[in-house]
């Protein structure tokens, strides 16, 4: 249960939430999984839209809208 270790690398954690959304892409699961909801999945994307490299891979992997500006906010549409 210790896949998630605290750490204070942000190459380990970018590494990790990198897995995380490749492992679920395939309609994969994880022990985190439950009723569409996945806590981690959730914690990856987000980790991984902090880093424009882990942008990009959202993207690839379709996760997030391509047209999405995470710096960008105020907009209504
Ligand atoms: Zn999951």
């Amino acid at each position: 249960m210790s896949v998630f270790d605290e750490s204070d690398r942000p190459a380990d954690r970018f590494d990790s939430a990198r897995r995380t959304v490749i492992q679920h892409k395939d309609g994969g699961t994880c022990p985190q999984c439950a009723d569409g909801t996945c806590r981690q999945q959730a914690w990856a994307i987000e980790e991984l839209s902090q880093h424009p490299g882990g942008l990009l891979l959202l993207q690839q992997l379709e996760l997030i809208n391509p047209s999405t500006k995470p710096t960008e906010e105020g907009q209504p549409r």
